[in-house]
């Protein structure tokens, strides 16, 4: 392997966050490379095609803010948008501002090793490349390693399997099939009603089931978009200082406080808009008083069982071993009608669990079930899985995976004691996944940005966590994540759709807005809480 001359910064990810990094670190003249597994840039929304897929939070909030004019020239054409418009945005964003020539696509970073001596990271690619850089910026996401379902024989399945985070760029058609979904989170939301309309039977596997609401998507006035580009620059920085990076009027009392009727009424205005956050942040103890949750959670179970004509399917479809919104809520279009349909079924995983795949299909504990092709809507090895398979090692060798083993520990999400000159764009332990994510990556790859910044200022060549504020904010994200109910659930935010990974709620809980402001604290005192070393000794 040859290493060619050390970058300022070396990039991994092609996604919203990698692209927004290279463009903020090549404005600042850092020499900067970006390293991508895929053939183009978007990450999620370039690996995750299936049918149905789409973001749940409205276009026009789910979109870069740092150029006016990119805000100007774009416009979205619905409500929420398709995730072949927002690749299509992605690609524009890339285009515009000239960002392809520093990514290089089809490789996937392997190992990343911090240099101490030299104080810099050697990286290295599945295509042979080393590659030694000053600082090394994982934007490699939360979302972007899928699971599996964990049974023996998928190999053994004679037909084609396809996993919703991997969907064939050419589409599949399943018209005419028999076809078997396994998995009911957003990505089965999203697609099951699209796949009933193709195949001649869809069976539906379900271990749990989620909370829905429709969507209620719809193309966008022009009116409402002169609108958004009239005031965005108010709208984003109601973003900047919400709670979920969504604006929406912040609760006043207790579900308890207000009459069935007055609560009926606002979660119903949420429900009419598809707005889960308001729904989420009804009332002050929405998330955080089981009494109050169940409101909200019956008055989602009270449409399913108004929804589904058959009432055993009804109750099948209706979540109740953990309060609303502590697994990801979902919206879609039509999932509960889909249960109407004669040709639809529902397997409940709970009753039958699964025990092999076959040569023909999927078996329960009950029954074969024999299928043309099988969907594995099985979700993610979310916020640590990406990161845990690179042989990261930092200081004395030490692998991220094995500090991780109970749990990710890191300090505000965005660094990691032990591992200098690392940071991770929307790590565990940051908002990330609790929040409309484009606010949240915008927010980190600033912090990251101008930290770099602030270095080279200084002729400083490291910055460390200390132990001992990565210790109290993983005590502090610990505590905020208890007072509510979200430890409370079984979800891939608490690492349970992976066997054998530590159960830790792995996502801050204190809000953006908060958040935002605790990190500009640190950055305005100099980096408090961080060590920083070394005159910076360039070749
Ligand atoms: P990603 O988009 O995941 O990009 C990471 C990139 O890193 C990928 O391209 C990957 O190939 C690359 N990569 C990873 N490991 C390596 C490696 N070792 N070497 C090289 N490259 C590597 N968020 C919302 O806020 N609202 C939504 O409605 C919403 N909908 C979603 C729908 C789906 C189906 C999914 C899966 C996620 C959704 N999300 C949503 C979350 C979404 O992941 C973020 O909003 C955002 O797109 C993340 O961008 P990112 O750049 O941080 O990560
Ligand atoms: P997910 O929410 O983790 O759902 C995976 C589904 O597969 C769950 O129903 C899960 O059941 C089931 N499953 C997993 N392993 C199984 C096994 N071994 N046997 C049986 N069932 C199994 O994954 P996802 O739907 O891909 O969504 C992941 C996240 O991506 C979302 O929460 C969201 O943040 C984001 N996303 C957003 C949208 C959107 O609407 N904008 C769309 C897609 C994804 P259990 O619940 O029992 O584990």
């Amino acid at each position: 392997m040859t290493a060619t001359r050390t970058l300022d910064a070396l990039i991994v990810g092609a996604g919203l966050s990698g692209l927004y990094q290279l463009y903020r670190l090549r404005e600042l003249g850092f020499t900067t490379r970006v390293l991508e597994a895929a053939d183009g840039v978007g990450g999620t929304w370039y690996w995750n095609r299936y049918p149905g897929a789409r973001c749940d939070v409205e276009s026009m909030s789910y979109s870069y803010s740092f150029s006016p004019e990119l805000e100007q020239e774009w416009t979205w054409t619905e409500k929420y948008p398709t995730q072949p418009e927002i690749l299509g945005y992605v690609n524009h964003v890339a285009d515009r501002f000239d960002l392809r020539r520093d990514i290089t696509f089809n490789t996937r970073v392997t190992t990343a090793h911090y240099d101490e001596a030299r104080r810099q990271w050697r990286v290295e690619t599945d295509t042979g490349e080393s590659i030694d850089s000053r600082y090394l910026i994982m934007a490699t996401g939360c979302l972007s390693t899928s699971k599996l379902p964990e049974i023996p024989g998928l190999e053994r399945f004679q037909g084609p399997t396809y996993h919703t985070g991997h969907w064939p760029h050419e589409g599949v058609d399943f018209s005419g099939m028999n076809v078997g979904v396994i998995g009911t989170g957003s990505s089965g939301i999203q697609s099951i009603p699209i796949f009933a309309e193709q195949a001649a039977t869809l069976t539906v596997f379900q271990r749990t089931p989620n909370f829905s609401m429709p969507a209620g998507n719809r193309p966008l006035s022009e009116d409402e978009i002169a609108e958004m580009k009239a005031n965005y620059r108010d709208w984003r920085e109601a973003q900047r200082t919400s709670g979920f990076g969504v604006p929406v009027p912040l609760p006043t009392k207790s579900a308890l406080e207000a009459s069935e009727e007055e609560r009926n009424a606002v979660y119903q205005a949420g429900w009419d808009k598809g707005n889960l956050v308001a729904i989420l942040t009804a009332y002050t103890d929405s998330i955080t008083d089981k009494a109050s949750n169940d409101t909200a959670a019956e008055f989602v179970r009270r449409k399913i069982r108004e929804t589904v004509t058959d009432p055993e399917v009804a109750e099948t479809l209706c979540p109740t071993s953990y309060p609303f919104g502590t697994k990801r809520p979902c919206l879609d279009t039509g999932y509960y009608e889909t249960f109407n349909k004669p040709h639809v079924s529902l397997v409940d995983l709970r009753k039958t669990p699964l025990v092999e795949m076959t040569e023909r299909g999927v078996r329960t504990s009950e029954r074969e079930y024999e299928f043309d092709a099988v969907v594995f809507a099985t979700g993610f090895d979310a916020m640590t899985g990406t990161l845990g398979a690179i042989d990261i090692r930092g200081k004395g060798g030490v692998a991220l995976k094995e500090k991780w083993a109970e749990g990710p520990r890191s300090y505000l999400g965005l660094t990691v004691a032990g591992f200098p000159n690392l940071f991770t764009i929307t790590g565990p332990s940051s908002p990330s996944v609790l929040s409309n994510m484009i606010v949240s990556i915008e927010q980190h790859v600033d912090w990251v940005s101008d930290c770099l910044a602030y270095l080279r200022e200084r002729g400083l060549a490291e910055i460390d966590a200390t132990v001992e504020a990565e210790d109290a904010w993983v005590a502090h994200v610990e505590e905020v994540g208890n007072a509510t109910l979200y430890p409370t659930a079984d979800s891939w935010y608490m690492g349970s759709n992976v066997p054998g990974k530590p159960r830790v709620f792995m996502a801050y809980i204190g809000g953006v807005g908060v958040y935002r402001q605790l990190c500009d604290e640190i950055a305005a005192k100099g980096y408090e809480d961080f060590a920083l070393e070394g005159a910076l000794a360039r070749a």
